[in-house]
């Protein structure tokens, strides 16, 4: 059994869960949230499974820079750079890491106010 067998966002990859994908690239997928904390509110992923940032670093730190490269492209389709946005990583059980399938949340289109609860 892969790691991804089990998870949510390796389903989603799979098609086997229906998104509203907004980009998509050869390594990555951008969706949006089901639960939006904002008027935009983006999912950005590597397609393949790491649990959090920080393993894809360690393992290719190539693939980050696809994944902030796909935000970069939400961030101009949802035509949020002049106003600004937010990108998060949640990592872990104190930084509130629901999804343990790595993740940055493109957030925007309000005010965001700092620092975050
Ligand atoms: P985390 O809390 O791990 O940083 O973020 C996980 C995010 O995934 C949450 O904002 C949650 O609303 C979102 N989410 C959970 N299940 C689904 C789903 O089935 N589809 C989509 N599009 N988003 C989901
Ligand atoms: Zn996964």
């Amino acid at each position: 059994m892969s790691d991804g067998d089990d998870c949510l966002f390796c389903r989603l990859v799979a098609h086997e869960i229906p998104a509203s994908v907004v980009a998509e690239t050869e390594t990555t997928l951008a969706f949006r949230d089901i639960s939006p904390a904002a008027p935009t509110h983006v999912l950005v992923i590597p397609k393949e499974h790491y649990r959090d940032m920080a393993a894809i670093i360690a393992d290719r730190p190539e693939l980050m820079s696809d994944v902030m490269a796909t935000a970069m492209e939400v961030v101009g389709l949802e035509g949020l750079q002049e106003e600004g946005y937010r990108l998060v990583a949640n990592t872990g059980a104190s930084g509130g890491q629901t999804v343990y399938h790595a993740h940055l949340h493109v957030l925007g289109g309000r005010g965001l106010g700092w620092p975050p609860g």
